[in-house]
């Protein structure tokens, strides 16, 4: 089924940062249905809404981009992820406003605003230190969540227009904090002017995004979906924050969530010694050109194929294939990989939500663990972490296929011992 022409606002046929037309795509992944479609039993053979998903970069700001936007409120009526529920995250917010709060001196008479806010797991450490702040999040379930424990949160998407309202009535931010939400704004300059307008006139802004090299030279490809319309270089948003007035004043590497940058924002204009240094590093490397992406383009082709292949190969041996992890991306590369309920059993996941239901547009069934001779892992990052929970598995002859960056199989004298815990 081809994706709904009316459920696409835009087309996106300029820049969804500097509106220059000739964006050169530069892979497809083809219409998919959206990730976190789990399909019901009694609803499996009936078509699914699927949306395009293709690649392009933008010779003018080189920002790197999806074509098409799903539209917010088709998302956000399904959005039903509680950030709390993340041990990682609620350790690494913890940090972030800590060193906010040295570094900013900030105080009772101080007043910071969140973009995203999700269930106010990261404002909630300010709230305890007796410092104002406001959330912002337009789903529901998660904002009603904040409020109950104390975090004011206005249920509204963020932009200028409500920034403007916001700054009427006497609200300026001494510290905006926007992470992981940049990627997934389909009015990226309407959201960065909303920054320039609620921010004090010496406030900072930090803002975390993934960070599109890290998605290029690890081979992510997978990570790329519906929901994250825009991959960033630092490049790309140095020229979008100073076509608003705001200066990237530092670049912090951070490893959550498999490689992201924080940005810290000001309105002081001089590039940091920090932020020169990626620009020029991503110039000496290639991420200002094209063939950089070509390249990435033709390794994803090329990782595709060569992993259905080996699946075939398995299949018409007679062996037994499931996989593991029925997470987003794992969506996108069966989909995007041709690979269905042929060549794969079942997904077995821990979630009780999940089991029961069928993977998105391939068809395969979600089920609680079962031991198949081979199991593709669809949650590859999450590797070392299963081996050590899985070696029963492994010590009983079954084996992984790790899909990325080369698909491989290994068993258990592939285990480094000190893994094998
Ligand atoms: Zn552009």
């Amino acid at each position: 089924m081809e994706y709904r022409k009316t459920d696409i606002v835009s087309a996106a046929p300029t820049c969804r940062s500097c509106r220059q037309e000739g964006l050169i795509e530069f892979l497809s992944l083809g219409p998919i249905p959206l990730t976190d479609a789990y399909v019901a039993h009694a609803l499996v053979g009936e078509p699914e809404p699927r949306y395009p998903v293709d690649l392009a970069f933008c010779p003018g700001c080189r920002l790197v981009q999806i074509l098409f936007t799903v539209p917010a409120e088709v998302i956000f009526e399904r959005y039903s992820y509680y950030s709390s529920f993340s041990e990682t995250l609620l350790s690494h917010s913890r940090e972030h406003v800590r060193q906010l709060i040295a570094e900013r001196h900030l105080g009772p008479a101080s007043f910071v605003i969140e973009v995203a806010s999700n269930d106010g797991y990261l404002l909630r450490n300010f709230v305890g230190q007796g410092i104002p702040v406001l959330g912002i999040d337009p789903a529901r379930g998660p904002a009603d969540a904040a409020e109950t424990i104390g975090v004011p949160t206005l249920r509204e998407f963020f932009g200028s227009e409500l920034a403007a309202r916001l700054r009427a009535q006497g609200k300026v931010a001494d510290v905006v904090i926007a992470n992981n939400v940049l990627a997934h704004v389909a009015d990226l300059n309407g959201f960065v002017q909303g920054i320039a307008i609620i921010l004090a006139e010496d406030g900072v802004a930090e803002i975390e995004v993934p960070y599109v090299r890290d998605l290029i030279d690890n081979l992510e490809f997978d990570t790329i979906y519906h929901e994250h319309l825009c991959y960033f270089s630092i490049t790309a948003l140095d020229t979008l924050f100073r076509r608003h007035g705001l200066s990237l004043e530092r670049v912090q590497a951070l490893p959550i969530h498999g490689g992201s940058l924080r940005l810290t924002l000001s309105r002081n204009p001089d590039t940091a010694s920090s932020v020169k240094a990626y620009l020029e590093q991503e110039e000496a490397d290639g991420l200002n050109g094209f063939d950089y992406y070509r390249e990435f383009a033709d390794r994803v082709t090329e990782l595709r194929s060569g992993l259905r292949t080996k699946l075939m190969e398995l299949r018409s041996e007679g062996k037994r294939i499931a996989a593991y992890g029925a997470a987003a991306k794992g969506t996108v590369l069966l989909n995007s990989s041709g690979i269905g309920s042929e060549l794969i059993d079942f997904v077995a996941d821990k979630s009780p939500y999940k089991q029961g239901k069928f993977m998105p547009g391939v068809g395969i069934p979600i089920v609680p663990q079962k031991s198949p001779e081979y199991v593709l892992l669809l949650v590859w990052n999450l590797k070392d972490e299963i081996v050590r929970e899985q070696r029963a598995y492994l010590d009983a002859g079954g084996r992984f296929i790790v899909p990325i960056p080369v698909p491989i199989a290994m068993g258990k004298e592939d285990v480094p011992s000190a893994l094998s815990g």
